[in-house]
C-alpha cells in the first residue's frame, strides 16, 4: 500500500467543508464603524460571545471581525467531539482543582445542556448526537490507566463502564484493542455546521460579521478601543479577543498560548459491508488512552474521521495555513488507521487537513481583561474547546461587565497558567517533552522530566 499516494489523492481541506473550501460570505470591513462590543475572531468562542451578548442585551450593537472566513480556524477543523468537561477531562481536573471539581462538573454539564437547547431551538442542522465516547487501551499499561479513570468516575458519581478485551472488540472490531471504558456523557457534532449555524444566529440577532478583516492593531483611545484592519477601523466601547491559537493582539498573552498543529484524515464513505466489518453499532466517538492519542468518529455520511497523535510545534509558533499539509504526519496517521482496521485496507482517504491547537501549560483556557477592563479574552482550550468555548465566551462577557458569577469565582478562571519560556528555549523544551510523552506511551513510566513538570502543573498534550 503506497501511503504517500493515498494522502496525495485526498482533498486538502477539512471534510466538514465538503468538496471545496467555503466561499467568504460576509462583507469586508471598509471605512469606519462604531459599536458597543467588538469581537475579534469568527470561531466558536467569538460567535458564542456575539450570540450570548445579544441574548443578554438584545439591542446591543455587536461587530465580529474575522481574519479569514467564519470557521477557518480550529472551529471548522476539529474532530467534533463535544465534551461536558471544562477541565480537559476528569483526571486532569481532579489533579488540578480537586475542591472545585463538583462545581466544574456541574457547570460543564449545564454548558452542554445549554448548547443542546440552543441548537434545537435555532434548528441548526449540525448532526449533534449525545452518543458518549469510548476510551481505548491498546497497550497493557493503558489498561491500568482506564481502570483508574473508572474509579474516578465512581468517586464523582459519574457513569462509566469498563469493557474487557472481548467486550471492546465485540463492540468495535479492531485487533489492537485490549480494553476500554465507555463514557456515556458528551457527544459528537459537525463543528463547521455548528460554527456557521452560530454565525447565522448571531446575524439574525443583529450582529454584523466582517470576514477577510484581520485586526492589525488594538489601541485604547479615550473611553473606547480602536481596532484597525487593512481597510477600516472600528471604534468599540468593549472588546472580546477570541483569536485562540493565533498570534495574540495582546502582547501579554503571547507567553501563554502555544500553537500546536494537529493532523486529520477522513475516509471516503464506507459501504454497508465495510461498516459491518467494523461493528461500531453505537456510532460513538472513540479515542486512544495514550498521551499521543488518535481520536476518531464517523461522519453523517459514514466516513471515518481519524486524527491526532502527531502534534507538531514549529519554531516561533508558526501558524500560517501552508503548514496544514504535512505529508509525514498524514502518512503516519494513515499507517495507524490501517493497523487499527486492517479489514478496511481497500478504503481510501478523501480529505486531509490540520489545525492549530491552542495549548496552555495547564491544558485549560485562560481568561482575563486588559486596557482598563475594556478588553476581555478567553483563549487556550488545548484541543477541547468545541463545547467549552461557549463557557469561555460567557466568562469573557462576565469579566467585561465586571460581574461576579459562579464562573468568575472559580480558581480555574481567576488564576493564570504558568507561561511558556521564550524562544529559543521553548522549541527544544517542547521537543524534550514530546519525546518524554512518547517514552511514557511505550513504557508506561512517567519519567523524571514529566514528573517534574507535573509538580509545577505543566505538561504538553493535544
Ligand atoms: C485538528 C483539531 C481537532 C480538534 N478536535 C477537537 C474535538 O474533537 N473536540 C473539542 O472539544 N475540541 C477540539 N479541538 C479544539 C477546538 O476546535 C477549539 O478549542 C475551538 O474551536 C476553539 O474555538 P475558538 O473560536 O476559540 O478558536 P478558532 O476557531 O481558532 O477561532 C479563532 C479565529 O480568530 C481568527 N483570528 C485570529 N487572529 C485574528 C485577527 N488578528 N483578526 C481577526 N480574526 C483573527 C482566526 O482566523 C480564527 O477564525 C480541535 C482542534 C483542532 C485544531
Amino acid at each position: 500500500m503506497n501511503l504517500n499516494e493515498i494522502v496525495q489523492n485526498a482533498l486538502p481541506h477539512p471534510v466538514w467543508y465538503g468538496d471545496a473550501p467555503p466561499v467568504v460570505r460576509g462583507a469586508k470591513l471598509r471605512g469606519d464603524a462604531a459599536c458597543d462590543l467588538a469581537v475579534i475572531g469568527g470561531g466558536l468562542t467569538g460567535l458564542w460571545t456575539a450570540v450570548e451578548a445579544l441574548r443578554e442585551s438584545p439591542g446591543r450593537n455587536v461587530v465580529v471581525l474575522e481574519a479569514g472566513h467564519v470557521g477557518v480556524g480550529a472551529s471548522g477543523r476539529n474532530g467534533g467531539f463535544v465534551s461536558t468537561s471544562l477541565t480537559h477531562g476528569l483526571g486532569h481536573g481532579h489533579s488540578m482543582w480537586p475542591e472545585e471539581m463538583p462545581e466544574l462538573i456541574r457547570l460543564g454539564e449545564q454548558n452542554a445542556a445549554d448548547i443542546d437547547n440552543f441548537v434545537r431551538e435555532e434548528g441548526i442542522a449540525a448532526d449533534l448526537r449525545w452518543c458518549g465516547k469510548t476510551l481505548i487501551a491498546t497497550k497493557a499499561h493503558e489498561v491500568t490507566w482506564i481502570e483508574r479513570l473508572h474509579q474516578l468516575h465512581s468517586h464523582y458519581g459519574l457513569a462509566s463502564e469498563l469493557l474487557d478485551r472481548e467486550a471492546i472488540q465485540g463492540d468495535v472490531h479492531s485487533p489492537t484493542y485490549l480494553a476500554g471504558i465507555s463514557i456515556p456523557s458528551g457527544g459528537l457534532v459537525d463543528p463547521m455546521a455548528l460554527t456557521v449555524g452560530l454565525a447565522d444566529a448571531a446575524v439574525r440577532r443583529g450582529a454584523r460579521i466582517f470576514e477577510n478583516s484581520a485586526v492589525d492593531t488594538l489601541r485604547r483611545h479615550g473611553a473606547s478601543v480602536h481596532l484597525r484592519t487593512a481597510q477600516g477601523k472600528v471604534c468599540a466601547a468593549k472588546v472580546v479577543v477570541a483569536t485562540n491559537a493565533f498570534r495574540p493582539l495582546l502582547r501579554r498573552l503571547r507567553p501563554f498560548v502555544l500553537p500546536v498543529w494537529d493532523h486529520v484524515l477522513a475516509t471516503e464513505p464506507l459501504t454497508q459491508s465495510q461498516l459491518d466489518s467494523i461493528g461500531w453499532k453505537r456510532n460513538q466517538g472513540l479515542t486512544d488512552a495514550g498521551n499521543q492519542f488518535h481520536y476518531y468518529r464517523r461522519t453523517a455520511d459514514d466516513r471515518i474521521l481519524w486524527g491526532g497523535y502527531d502534534a507538531i510545534y514549529y519554531f516561533r509558533g508558526r501558524t500560517e495555513s501552508s503548514l496544514a499539509l504535512r505529508d509525514a504526519s498524514h502518512e503516519l496517521l494513515a499507517r495507524h488507521f490501517y493497523r487499527a482496521f486492517p479489514q478496511l485496507h481497500d478504503v481510501r482517504m478523501s480529505h486531509r487537513w490540520a489545525g492549530v491547537i491552542d495549548t496552555t501549560s495547564r491544558f485549560t483556557p485562560m481568561f482575563g481583561t486588559a486596557m482598563k477592563d475594556q478588553v476581555a479574552y478567553a483563549v487556550g482550550y488545548t484541543g477541547l474547546g468545541v463545547a467549552s468555548s461557549r463557557f469561555g465566551a460567557r466568562v469573557a462577557l462576565d469579566l467585561l461587565d465586571g460581574r461576579h458569577t459562579e464562573r468568575t469565582c472559580l480558581g480555574m478562571v481567576k488564576r493564570k497558567p504558568i507561561p511558556f519560556p521564550p524562544e529559543p528555549i521553548k522549541w527544544p523544551a517542547v521537543q524534550v517533552t514530546r519525546a518524554a510523552l512518547a517514552r511514557q506511551d511505550l513504557t508506561g513510566r512517567r519519567g523524571m522530566w514529566l514528573s517534574t513538570l507535573d509538580r509545577f502543573g505543566i505538561g504538553f498534550d493535544s
